[in-house]
């Protein structure tokens, strides 16, 4: 049986006080929620300091990003060892923002999915088509490229660990959420694309999340969908009721 994973992409919000106050009210809020999995993703600089806000919860703490090289002349960089030295367990990778703003290529986010579950983070990977994309019914074979592409060289073990959320572009940040059963189209695909590929065994342990607009009102439907493992949730994840309904909206 899969865990629901419920993660807040904070993304480049909040400040210090905002970030340390939001991740105080979920500790208490979210304190006796024990049937589904939570994590927070705060800007890279306020990451230590929710990690200690945090502390003792039940709430996991995650980064938005990482590089792939150990240490060395990498200026601006984060390095793995640096995400697990202030306890975090979850990193988010190939986001489509990275991909699509920060010009991210698959082999570029490959690099770092390996490095990450190498040093045992668990990786987010973010999955998903353009919505000029899904009007040219390309949405399956973005996705296997995408998929193909970010998971070179990961072992069938290793795979077991790996998160994948499927984002269509065109739903996130928009306010216009996948229908339930398109989510469920897209994430049954990619459940047997990672049969194709490890089999079943690893198929049927690996979360697939959703994300794109969920929000307390539209999240229960996508959720309830067999293969739709959780929700990736960007600006419902600033506000502690918002995202709590998510969470109590399913619980
Ligand atoms: C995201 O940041 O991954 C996301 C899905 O954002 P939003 O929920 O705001 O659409």
């Amino acid at each position: 049986m899969r865990r629901l994973l419920i993660a807040g992409n904070w993304k480049m919000n909040l400040n210090l006080a905002k970030s340390v106050t939001l991740a105080e009210g979920l500790k208490e809020a979210a304190k006796n929620v024990t049937d589904i999995d939570i994590a927070v993703c705060p800007p890279a600089v306020y990451v230590q300091p929710v990690g200690i806000a945090i502390a003792g919860s039940n709430i996991g703490l995650g980064a938005q990003d990482v590089y792939f090289e150990k240490e060395g002349a990498f200026t601006g960089e984060i390095s793995t060892a640096m995400l697990l030295d202030i306890g975090c367990k979850y990193v988010i990778l190939g986001h489509s923002e990275r991909r699509h703003i920060l010009h991210e290529s698959s082999e570029l986010i490959n690099q770092k999915v390996v490095a990450a579950l190498n040093a045992g983070l668990t990786p987010i990977l973010c999955v998903g088509e353009l919505l000029s994309e899904r009007e040219a019914g390309v949405t399956d074979a973005v996705i296997r490229r995408q998929f193909d592409g970010s998971l070179s060289n990961v072992s069938a073990e290793q795979m077991k660990k790996v998160v994948i959320a499927y984002e269509p572009v065109w739903a996130i940040g928009t306010g216009k959420v996948a229908t339930p059963e398109q989510a469920e189209e897209v994430h049954d695909g990619i459940r047997s694309l990672i049969t194709e590929r490890y089999g079943k065994e690893v198929a049927d342990v690996v979360r697939i999340q959703y994300g794109g607009s969920v929000k307390a009102e539209n999240a229960k439907d996508i959720l309830l969908k067999p293969n739709v493992d959780g929700a990736l949730v960007g600006g419902a994840s600033l506000k502690i009721d918002a995202f709590m309904g998510i969470i109590n909206g399913v619980k």
